[in-house]
This record gives C-alpha cells, sequence and structure tokens, in this order.
C-alpha cells in the first residue's frame, strides 16, 4: 500500500477505515488504499490578512468498498463548512456544459415523447440550465437546489425551483403535489452527495411507474486510468464505476438500463440511466463485465493507482526542483479545487511555483489554500513570461492553450502534471 501518511498516522487511518462503514451498502472492513494527507478545503482561498490565521486541515484517505466496489473518502466535513465557497458555481458559465445539456435534453424529449402532460425533475438543478430546454418545450419542470443565489436566478429564467436538499422527504411532497417524474436528471450531484442511499431513495419515491432517472459523474475508471487523483478532494464523497451504481439501484428497487461515455467531459464521464425495470441496453452488460475484468471489482487496481499517484508527485517534485536549479522561473494555471489537491498533496508552494492564473474574477488577488501562492489574472503570464506553467486545469488543457498561444510564442512552455508530468 502507498501511503504517504507517517507511520503511526497511517496505522489510525487504516484502524479508522476497518472501523468505517460503507456510504452505499453499509458493509463494513473498507480498504483503505490511499491517503493524500491533511489538507486543506480546496476553495478556501485567502484574503492576504488571513495568512498568518488558523487554517483548518483535514485527512483525505480513499478506500474500496469490497462489497459493493464503491470508492469513497472517509471523511465528512461538516457541510456548512464545505460548500461555503461552492455558491458562487454558476453552471451556465460554461458553454461546453450548456451545449451538452441542450443535446440531452433533446434526446430525452424525443426518446420520451415528452410533452405537456410530461413532468421533468432536476437534483441539483442550479440555475436553470438544463430545465430551460424542456420550459422551452412548454413541457412541465421541476428544479430542485438548496443553493439560494442559483434557485432565483432560475427562477428568473423561468425554471419553477424548490430551495431545498433532495431527499425521500421532499420525494413525497412533490409527488403528492405534483404527480410522479416522468424523467428525473441528476448531473453532477451524486459524488458531492453524502447521503447517497436518501439521494436514490427519493428518487425511487418521485420516479413514475415507466420513467427514467438520468445520472451523471466522472467515471472512476477514467479517474484512475488517467490518474486525475487531483479530482479526489473533500467534496466528493465517492468515484463511482457501473458496478457500484447498479448495486446502489438495485437496494432501491432501480435498475441500470443504460451506459453512455463521455470520455472528453471532465477527464471522462458517465451516463446512467436508471428505471424500475427493464430491458437493459447492451451497454450495460458490456460495462459490467468490462469492469469485472479490467479489475475494477478488486482492491488490487486500486492499490496499483495510489502507486502512480506516489509517482507522479516524486517525478513531479523533481522536475520542478531542477527547473529551479537552472534558474527557471515558473508560474502555474488554475486555482480552482484540483489544483489546489495537486500543489498541497505533492507539497509545491511558491518556492517553486511564483504566482497562479485564473480567469475567475473572485479569485484574483487571493491566496490558494495550504501553499499560499498569489491568485493573478491571467494577463501576468505575457506580463512575466515566465519560462514554464504549471497547468492545474488540464481539464481545460486545449482551450488554455489557445488562449495562451502568445505566450507559447513567446517562447513559454507548459507543465501537464498528470497522468505523467510531461513539459509540452
Ligand atoms: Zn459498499
Amino acid at each position: 500500500m502507498t501511503l504517504s501518511a507517517a507511520p503511526d498516522a497511517r496505522a489510525a487511518r487504516e484502524a479508522l477505515a476497518a472501523d468505517a462503514r460503507c456510504r452505499s451498502c453499509g458493509s463494513g472492513g473498507l480498504r483503505l488504499f490511499l491517503s493524500l494527507g491533511d489538507l486543506p478545503l480546496p476553495d478556501a482561498l485567502l484574503r492576504e490578512d488571513q495568512l498568518d490565521g488558523p487554517e483548518p486541515r483535514f485527512p483525505l484517505d480513499v478506500a474500496f468498498c469490497r462489497a459493493c466496489s464503491l470508492v469513497q473518502i472517509l471523511e465528512d466535513v461538516p457541510p456548512e463548512q464545505l460548500f461555503v465557497e461552492n455558491y458562487l458555481y454558476f453552471s451556465s458559465f460554461s458553454e461546453g456544459l450548456l451545449r451538452h445539456s441542450r443535446e440531452h435534453a433533446e434526446r430525452l424529449v424525443e426518446e420520451r415523447a415528452l410533452g405537456p402532460e410530461s413532468f421533468v425533475c432536476e437534483v441539483a438543478s442550479n440555475d436553470g440550465y438544463m430545465l430551460r430546454n424542456f420550459v422551452e418545450r412548454g413541457i412541465p419542470v421541476l428544479g430542485i437546489d438548496p443553493a439560494p443565489t442559483q434557485a432565483a436566478a432560475a427562477e428568473a429564467a423561468g425554471v419553477p425551483t424548490l430551495t431545498e436538499f433532495f431527499g425521500p422527504h421532499v420525494a413525497r411532497r412533490v409527488r403528492e403535489e405534483q404527480g410522479p417524474a416522468d424523467v428525473i436528471v441528476a448531473n453532477n450531484v451524486m459524488a458531492h452527495t453524502p447521503d447517497l442511499n436518501g439521494l436514490v431513495a427519493g428518487m425511487a419515491i418521485l420516479l413514475a411507474d415507466d420513467g427514467i432517472v438520468t445520472i451523471e459523474n466522472t467515471y472512476v475508471k477514467d479517474l484512475i486510468d488517467h490518474c486525475e487523483f487531483d479530482t479526489i478532494y473533500h467534496e466528493h464523497f465517492c468515484y463511482f464505476s457501473c458496478t457500484a451504481v447498479d448495486r446502489l439501484a438495485r437496494r432501491h428497487g432501480l435498475e441500470l438500463v443504460r451506459v453512455d461515455h463521455f470520455p472528453d467531459l471532465q477527464g471522462g464521464t458517465l451516463r446512467w440511466r436508471l428505471a424500475r425495470h427493464g430491458p437493459a441496453h447492451e451497454s450495460v452488460a458490456r460495462y459490467l463485465r468490462a469492469e469485472e475484468e479490467d479489475g475494477l471489482t478488486d482492491a488490487s487496481y486500486y492499490e496499483r493507482f495510489a502507486e502512480r499517484v506516489e509517482g507522479v508527485r516524486r517525478n513531479l517534485r523533481a522536475l520542478l526542483g531542477d527547473l529551479a536549479a537552472d534558474g527557471a522561473s515558473i508560474a502555474a494555471y488554475g486555482a480552482a479545487a484540483k489544483g489546489s489537491t495537486l500543489v498541497n498533496y505533492a507539497g509545491i508552494g511558491p518556492q517553486h511555483v511564483s504566482f497562479v492564473v485564473d480567469r475567475n474574477e473572485h479569485k484574483q488577488g487571493l491566496f490558494m489554500p495550504g501553499t499560499h501562492i498569489p491568485v493573478r489574472h491571467p494577463d501576468a503570464l505575457l506580463e512575466e513570461q515566465p519560462d514554464y506553467v504549471l497547468l492545474l486545469a488540464w481539464n481545460y488543457r486545449d482551450e488554455v492553450m489557445r488562449q495562451q498561444a502568445e505566450y507559447r510564442e513567446r517562447g513559454g512552455k507548459f507543465i501537464v502534471p498528470v497522468p505523467t508530468p510531461e513539459v509540452v
């Protein structure tokens, strides 16, 4: 096992894993395979006057359930601490996501023959970016999202929204007042939900007998194959395979009936379709079989990943150290959660990287949590022309390369950290 913690801490963490219960099936004896250390909350950027103050840190330990194959972190940071910064996220800011959502909605309308008699619900509906597509076609919808600012934006865009956390209680009330849902959409929410069974139980309550649930989340196999360990952080409680989703669904009287893969979306995303009963599309058996053959149902698959993660840290530190020894100047791109995980886990600080740039103006002028690397506007890359830029936002690689054409024409180089650190 590759664990970064000191021996005492390691023993304590292994004991924690042994005592923990699976977030999905409730089984004990979880297998701890990766410990990323005590990390600050990845979105908790600091103002200058906060740099000398206390900064809470939480262990980040990742475990595998041998009973249901779910990968999960062991820690629960209190939600009021965890999601404080997230209220700044509006789905409609991402053009790629808008296009993807529109295509999905069009497909659902056609395949399910949705019309004025139908009812579409979305869990974590954010600013209504998805449901707007149904409203435009006269299809009744309801969004459910606890974030008041986003819910208000959704309402303003004509998307009725319930400002609550979704679960069995809310599901029962919506069904009584508005009837069962023909389609329930839940995109990029399952990993953020500490009460996984409450989420799926609520879906099973609200769903019409012939309705479908459609869920999107990043795929644990893509995470591991591409060594995207920096997408593991405290806001993401679980990391899903088809096997884990299938077992979770069955426990609530639902079945996995279709799997679609979007390899370029957020480092690799799956769309799972659930229903009360089949028939199941051939993709279900194909994915479940492949996961078994590839070892996703076995702890050793995850332990090999942990060794590769350790290798990325070693190689990246060596590379940055060598460049710094040669007198090279280095900056970074992307002050998002995954960047925070990577630099804090790898121990990369202002001694390696003098500043990080980010397009989000709310972050400029602040400092990354833990490492305290200052955040600046992307124009700083041309003003300072550092020799290298560590690309923390690797999921926007092509977009960043296009934006930074001038920096590169002047001789600037990028360092892409995963799956293995390389200079491009
Ligand atoms: Zn389990």
